[in-house]
C-alpha cells in the first residue's frame, strides 16, 4: 500500500499537535474501561518485547488473552481487579511504554487519543474527547482547535493507519462544506443556538443535491454556503428560531438516552453521575419518575439551571460547547451519514444530551454558584470525557440514537429549534 502520509500534506488542530499524555496526573486514565483488541502483529510485538523479563512475562500471561471465536480479533488485553490493564502501574504509567517505548505498544494504545482521517489531498489528525487532556486543550483553551500544518510523522506512529474518506463527490466537498458549517457556529458570546440553527439550515438546503449518492453538486454548493453571510437570511433565521413553538421531543430523547446508560450500566462512572443528577432533582421537589421528567418540566428545569450556571460562568459554557461542535465536526467526517443535515441534526441532539448532563450536574452547579472557575472547568472536563467514553464516541449507541431520532421525526429542520434553544 502507498505511504499516504509521506505523499500528502497533513494538518491538525493545535490541541493535538501540543498533546502530551499526562500519565499519573490524569483523572481517568485510558488504561482501564476500554476493550483493547490486538491484531496478530500487536500480539507478536508485545510478546517479543516482554519475553526477556520475568515480571513482564508474568504480566503478559495474565493480561493478554488469545481469542479464537469467529469474527473475533486474535487477542485482547484483559483487565485486572482494579479494572485496569495488567501493565498499568499504580504510579500511573504503562509498564510496557515505560520500559520498552512506544514501538512495543499495541497500536490502538500507541495512537490513542489520536484520530486519523485520510482525504484525497490531505491527512487530518484530531483527538478523542474521551481523553480529559484533549478536552482541556481543545475546549477550554482559546485557539486549541485552530488548524495548523503538521508533519504526519510527528503525530502518527503507524503511517498506514487511518480512516479513508474516499473519492466520491460527497467526500470531495467534505472539507469546504465542513468549514462553512463550523464557520456558522461562533465560539464567542451567546450565539450558539443561532449558529447551530444556521448550520442546520445550510445543511438542510444542501442535502437534496449534496448527499451520499450525489454526482456533481457544484455550482449550487457555493451559492448555498454563501448564504450564511447574507444579513437577510440571518435575520429570517433569528426570527424563525425566536417564534418556533415549544418542541420537547429532542430533549426527551436526549434524556431517554442518558437514563438508558443509568439503567443499563448503573455502576459505570457515567451511570452514577446521571443517577445522582436525577436523584438531586427529585430531592429538590421536581416531579421525577423512573423515566425522568416530562417535556415541559424538563425544559423549565434546564432553562432555570442554565440561568444559574451562567450567573457564575457568563458565556464561557457556550464557548466551550461551541468548541465541542467544532471539535466534533472536524473529528467525525459527516460523510459517514447520508447527508450533512442528518449529521448536524445528530450533533445537535448529542449536544442536547451533553447540555443536560452538564447543567443538571449538582457538582458543576455548586461550583458555578460559588464562582469557583477552576472547579467548574475540572468538572466540565470530567463530564465531557465520561459522556464521550460511554455515549458520544460509542458508535453502537450513536446508531441507536440516530434511528430513534429518525423514528421520532427529528431529522427535520422544524425540530431543530427544540434542540438548540434549550
Ligand atoms: S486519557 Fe489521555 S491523558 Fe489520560 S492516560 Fe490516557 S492518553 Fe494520557
Amino acid at each position: 500500500m502507498a505511504d499516504h502520509s509521506a505523499t500528502t500534506p497533513c494538518r491538525a488542530p493545535r490541541y493535538i499537535r501540543e498533546f502530551r499524555c499526562i500519565g499519573p496526573d490524569c483523572e481517568m486514565p485510558c488504561c482501564g474501561g476500554f476493550d483493547i483488541n490486538l491484531d496478530a502483529r500487536d500480539y507478536a510485538v508485545l510478546q517479543d518485547f516482554t519475553r526477556r523479563d520475568p515480571g513482564d512475562r508474568r504480566l503478559f500471561s495474565a493480561g493478554v488473552e488469545r481469542l479464537s471465536g469467529e469474527g473475533e480479533p486474535p487477542a485482547r488485553l484483559r483487565l485486572d481487579e482494579r479494572g485496569m490493564c495488567h501493565f498499568y502501574e499504580d504510579e500511573g504509567w504503562c509498564r510496557v511504554h515505560r520500559r520498552h517505548g512506544e514501538r512495543a505498544l499495541p497500536r490502538n494504545c500507541a495512537h490513542y487519543p489520536r484520530v486519523i482521517h485520510r482525504h484525497p489531498a490531505t491527512t487530518e489528525v484530531s483527538g478523542a474527547l474521551s481523553c480529559p487532556e484533549v478536552v482541556r486543550r481543545s475546549l477550554l483553551v482559546e485557539g486549541g482547535n485552530r488548524l495548523e500544518p503538521a508533519r504526519a510523522e510527528e503525530l502518527i506512529f503507524d503511517l498506514e493507519r487511518g480512516h479513508h474518506t474516499g473519492r466520491s463527490a460527497y467526500a470531495r466537498y467534505l472539507i469546504p462544506v465542513r468549514a462553512a458549517l463550523a464557520d456558522a457556529i461562533p465560539t464567542e458570546g451567546h450565539g450558539l443556538a443561532e449558529g447551530l440553527f444556521t448550520a442546520a439550515y445550510l445543511a438542510a438546503r444542501l442535502a437534496p443535491f449534496y448527499h451520499a449518492d450525489c454526482s456533481e453538486p457544484e455550482p449550487m454548493l457555493g451559492n448555498i454556503l454563501e448564504r450564511r453571510h447574507d444579513p437577510a437570511v440571518a435575520e429570517t433565521l433569528r426570527h424563525r428560531l425566536a417564534i418556533a413553538e415549544e418542541d420537547h421531543r429532542g430533549l426527551l430523547l436526549a434524556q431517554a438516552a442518558l437514563l438508558l446508560v443509568r439503567d443499563q450500566a448503573p455502576e459505570s462512572p457515567l451511570g452514577t453521575i446521571i443517577a445522582a443528577s436525577w436523584e438531586a432533582m427529585a430531592a429538590a421537589g421536581e416531579p421525577v419518575t423512573e423515566r425522568g421528567l416530562e417535556g415541559e418540566a424538563l425544559t423549565t428545569v434546564l432553562r432555570e439551571r442554565r440561568a444559574r450556571v451562567r450567573q457564575g460562568l457568563d458565556e464561557r459554557l457556550d464557548t466551550w460547547l461551541a468548541r465541542w461542535c467544532h471539535n466534533t465536526l472536524f473529528r467525525e467526517p459527516f460523510t459517514t451519514l447520508p447527508d450533512p443535515f442528518r449529521a448536524v441534526q445528530l450533533m445537535a441532539l448529542r449536544l442536547t444530551g451533553l447540555r443536560l448532563l452538564v447543567h443538571l450536574d449538582p457538582i458543576l452547579l455548586a461550583a458555578a454558584e460559588a464562582g469557583d472557575e477552576e472547579a467548574v472547568a475540572a468538572r466540565f472536563t470530567i463530564l465531557v470525557a465520561r459522556f464521550a467514553r460511554q455515549v458520544d464516541h460509542n458508535n453502537d449507541f450513536l446508531y441507536l440514537l440516530y434511528q430513534a431520532a429518525e423514528a421520532e421525526g427529528l431529522m427535520n429542520l422544524d425540530a431543530t429549534p427544540g434542540l438548540v434553544r434549550t
